[in-house]
């Protein structure tokens, strides 16, 4: 048994999802499916409740062209639609348009409305799939996954009960003979508001069905062809990765490779459970699979490079921090005061400054809250003050290889120092799987083409 997943990008118009059908159709193992809404629906769907929120009527326009493009959708499909669209899809829409209306109304729209909102994109795209294959094959049953997936209240991310959840998909999605085509990236709370996981959650959702079933695989089948080694823009060589560790994925996920959204694994993990990364563009193509066991690297390499961008660091220098115990600790509540996600911490042994590491577009507030906050701190000069340095770029050189194989931050760094790159910061976390380093964003295109060319030649290509 299998959970296949399709991205927006596999279901951009009804050509598209044809081809979807027919890799769902010709492969008798996947028998749930999970989809995203139509490419570019959640968005367009974001805009119009952001627009009637400000009172701006030009969400009516993008209402009716999400309308067109779902009614097109189906009468390219489906020739005998008509009973479907009435009974299905233009209900859906007079919803729709009254919740936009709604928010217009009261010129206001809360993460809870607009996650109602959004949750439009997954209803409409699933019903339009499952009433199409029902027309081309048997028994196919389609699943709101508000009515299996119960999360917490934290509206546009919320984290799954995991307990609740799991007995309602086992009971729900009981009849091994059907297909089911489930919604991605909703789910509700207890009392059943409607709730999502934050975007491009549908992999997540995949990953939580697949869990509570313990399917064999699940499949998650998007616009490239795996998980490539660093991002090829920048690297032109770049090339897919056939087999990596869920560790290693994980970490990739954390630095931004957007292969799958970061939560994906972690319920895959405990039952060992694979993922496959496969190209709907490119069916034929083995893909990616990250998966538990995972033994074929090469000895001494990494297995990819992945770096986040628009960084900045705050250095928070101070004798303050010397021996005294507590100043880190007043330091990170701040950030944790203002919800901010500290990416990268570094502290040197001599205690005299410690650099965290945070997006460009929170550090000039942590900044500000910092200097008041710990203000006594600064009159009595165990601060002496907050440097910030914007336009950095973190990159991480990843691999489960890399524990305890002695070198590889020799090779790491010379190739950065014949580059002439200079390093502003370094941090190797002790699972020994990742080594990150804080450059100039300027020299990001050099210092990871340098890694690539010093782990990842062509001649390593497994
Ligand atoms: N439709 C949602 C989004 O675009 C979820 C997904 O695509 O996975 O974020
Ligand atoms: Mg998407």
């Amino acid at each position: 048994m299998k959970v296949v997943k399709f991205g927006g990008s596999s279901l951009g118009d009804a050509k598209r999802i044809k081809i979807a059908a027919e890799i769902i159709r010709s492969d008798k193992t996947s028998r749930f499916v999970v989809l995203s809404a139509m490419q570019g629906v959640t968005n367009q769907l974001i805009e119009a409740a952001l627009l009637a929120s400000k009172g701006e009527l030009l969400y009516k326009t993008i209402f009716e062209s999400l309308k067109q493009l779902h009614l097109d959708t189906i009468n390219q499909l489906v020739t005998n639609n008509e009973s479907f669209t009435l009974k299905i899809l233009i209900p859906m829409f007079e919803e729709l348009e009254e919740i936009l209306h709604g928010i217009e109304l009261l010129q206001d729209c809360t993460p809870r409305t607009k996650d109602l909102v959004m949750s439009f994109g997954e209803r409409l795209s699933c019903q339009i799939v499952s009433f199409y294959l029902s027309s081309i094959y048997d028994s196919v049953e389609y699943i709101d996954s508000r009515d299996i997936i119960k999360t917490d209240e934290n509206f546009s991310s919320a984290a799954v009960l995991f307990e609740e959840s799991n007995t309602l998909i086992v009971n729900r999605l009981a009849n091994l003979s059907r297909t089911y085509i489930i919604t991605g990236f909703i789910g509700s709370t207890l009392k059943g508001i409607t709730t999502t996981f934050g975007r491009n959650g549908s992999d997540y959702t995949a990953s939580i069905i697949g869990s509570a079933l313990s399917v064999d695989s699940v499949e998650i089948w998007t616009d490239v062809d795996g998980v490539l080694s660093a991002d090829p823009r920048i690297v032109p060589n770049a090339y897919v990765i056939p087999e990596l560790s869920m560790e290693e994925a994980s970490e990739m996920a954390y630095f931004g490779a957007k292969v799958i959204h970061p939560y994906t694994l972690h319920p895959l993990i405990e039952k060992k459970i694979p993922c496959w990364i496969k190209n709907t563009f490119n069916p034929s193509f083995s893909g990616s699979v990250i998966k538990d066991n995972c033994i074929n690297h090469e000895p001494g390499t990494i297995t990819a490079i992945a770096s986040i961008d628009n960084v900045s660091s705050l250095n928070i220098i101070g004798s303050g921090l010397i021996g005294l115990p507590g100043m880190t600790s007043k330091i990170f509540l701040v950030f944790a005061k203002l919800g901010i996600n500290i990416i990268m911490i570094t502290q040197a042994s001599s205690e005299h400054s410690l650099c965290v590491l945070c997006r460009t577009e929170d550090a000039h507030r942590a900044r500000e809250q910092m200097e008041t906050d710990l203000k006594e701190s600064f009159q009595s000069h165990y601060l002496r003050e907050i440097e910030i340095r914007d336009n950095l770029e973190i990159v991480a050189v990843i691999g489960d290889k890399m524990k305890g194989t002695p070198g590889i931050s020799g090779r790491l760094f010379s190739a950065l120092g014949n580059n002439k790159i200079n390093i502003q910061a370094i941090a190797q976390g002790s699972s020994e799987r990742n080594i990150s380093f804080v450059i100039d964003s300027s020299d990001k295109k050099l210092a990871i083409n340098a890694v690539h060319e010093t782990f990842l030649r062509p001649k390593d290509i497994p």
